[in-house]
């Protein structure tokens, strides 16, 4: 059935690839040869998103998406700015060549990144249909697209490339509202709806809602760039050449290889690009660090999924039948939630389906249970069994135990990166894992400079409760810090800056 589903992608691909870049043609020459700029400067709510302190709308940060399309071609560069996480302010650029070359733009320190022979049509036409003219003028060049009329005005669209039909709604001539659908860790397939508002004075509004949730309210502007501006937009960072990679990576790849860190201590890398697990066997089977799920890229329209057909559960699943090959006969008898981001918590469904306990702390363990429990779920293995996720809150200290491996969950309360968080320490093996606390870059004495924070906030606590020989690992980076190495953290001159604040 996924296969068949694919293939037919496949071929409507090919088949309205010269259409596309037609489209693309035509509602560029509105700019009369030039870049245009479109930009949405508002505030993203973490919170509502799954990614704040607390699992709760109304943690809003500054967030800048700017869109600069072209003249006559189909090129279009993104760029996007703020919080992708309570403690940690971002930019990032990428420019997407039609049909398939994309590239990561590293202006402050090049080389760039390209990543090439992947078809990114659809992921650029998503980009460029947000600036709502480009849309309106998309959907006139499109009539093939709409498959349903309302009496009231609302059509229905099916885009090529997206899962979900999307309802269109435009009033005299100007874009009104689009309602679709995503697949949302820890929410289910639950409405996304864009609406746009026009005021007599002044600059566009938008509101993108999830559910009933605000979580990105900005307002709207264009600026037609210089001819140097539009032209610099498009060359390499400091003229040097891109490192290039292969176009299946882009924009995330799934490449499970085990690592062993000690004996009965392993590391799965590649459960996506970014993602690691640490993995403990114990006489009663494994125990699981976090249960990862996609992400879902609300900068596009519609919105699209990071680890296309993944959704919320399936990347737990593939990495559930990653460990049963690997440990032929092993039960998974935990899975322990290191914090309730959806990244780290959402395919906890897919342990619950292998039998594993959940574990999570305390402080977000209902949160948890409500939101892995929805009835908006699309179907999955949990729901194919009847079954149901039990959490069992962490409440300061649980042991897991084992005779040659005892497993000790531990609660972080109050970081600058989350509420509450659970770290997971196999004591008999000498070794560490927490998600997003500490994240080194190196095996440098200082901690990384864009999240002194949270690093000394981390640094301090390890001190104070883990063994001076523990290693500490993490699930987005490869060193591997010895305790004694946070303790110098301390001393260092950024963590003593703050410890003063
Ligand atoms: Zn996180």
């Amino acid at each position: 059935m996924e296969s068949e589903t694919r293939k037919q992608h496949h071929f409507n691909a090919k088949r309205t690839l010269f259409v596309l870049i037609g489209a693309m043609q035509l509602a560029g020459c509105t700019n009369a040869g030039n870049a245009v700029e479109f930009c949405l400067d508002g505030e993203f709510d973490l919170g509502a998103r799954y990614q704040g302190m607390h699992p709760a709308p109304g943690e809003r940060y500054p967030t800048r998406f700017c869109y600069v399309t072209d003249d006559t071609s189909g090129r279009i560069q993104f760029s996007g700015s703020g919080q992708s996480n309570p403690d940690m302010q971002g930019e990032f650029v990428v420019s997407y060549f039609v049909p398939d070359t994309v590239r990561i733009v590293n202006r402050e320190a090049p080389p760039d990144i390209e990543f090439t022979g992947k078809r990114i049509i659809y992921e650029a036409l998503r980009h460029r249909r947000v600036d709502p003219k480009l849309f309106v003028a998309e959907l006139e060049a499109h009539p093939e697209w709409i498959v349903g009329e309302s009496d009231d005005g609302w059509r229905t669209v099916n885009y090529p490339g997206s899962p979900f039909e999307s309802r269109v709604r435009v009033e005299a001539g100007k874009l009104s509202e689009v309602r679709t659908q995503a697949d949302v860790p820890l929410r289910g397939r639950v409405p996304v709806v864009w609406r746009w508002l026009w005021p007599d004075t002044g600059a566009p509004e938008v509101r993108v809602l999830i559910e009933d949730d605000v979580v990105f309210a900005a307002q709207a502007s264009w600026r037609e760039l210089s001819a140097r501006e539009a032209r610099d937009l498009w060359r390499l960072s400091d003229g040097r050449e891109a490192v290039t990679l292969d176009g299946d990576r882009w924009p995330a790849k799934i490449d499970m290889q085990m690592q062993t860190i000690v004996d009965g201590v392993y590391l799965v890398t590649g459960v996506r690009t970014g993602f690691a697990h640490m993995v403990l066997e114990t006489a009663g089977g494994l125990v699981v660090a976090d249960a990862p799920a996609g992400w879902v890229e609300l900068q596009q329209l519609p919105p699209a999924d990071l680890v296309p057909g993944y959704g919320i559960s399936r990347l737990s699943e593939n990495f559930v039948d990653f460990l049963e090959a690997s440990f032929p006969g092993t039960p998974i008898r935990a899975v322990a939630i290191t914090h309730a981001h959806d990244d780290h918590a959402g395919g906890a469904r897919a342990f619950a389906a292998a039998g594993a306990d959940v574990y999570a702390p305390e402080h977000v363990a209902a949160f948890l249970s409500d939101a892995l429990n929805r009835t908006t779920m699309p179907e999955d293995r949990l729901t194919r069994q009847g079954g149901k996720v039990t959490i069992t809150p962490v409440h300061d200290r649980l042991t897991l135990d084992d005779q040659n491996n005892t497993i000790e969950l531990m609660v972080l309360s109050h970081g600058p990166h989350v509420f509450a968080a659970l770290g997971v320490w196999a004591r008999d093996a000498g070794v560490f894992f927490q998600s997003d606390l500490h994240v080194p870059n190196s095996d440098a004495e200082t901690p990384r400079d864009d999240r002194v924070a949270t690093e000394c906030w981390f640094a301090a606590w390890a001190v104070a409760h883990l063994t001076p020989d523990t290693i500490v690992i993490n699930s987005h980076s490869r060193p591997q810090t010895p305790v004694a190495r946070l303790a110098r953290y301390s001393d260092s001159e950024s963590c003593r800056a703050l410890a003063i604040k």
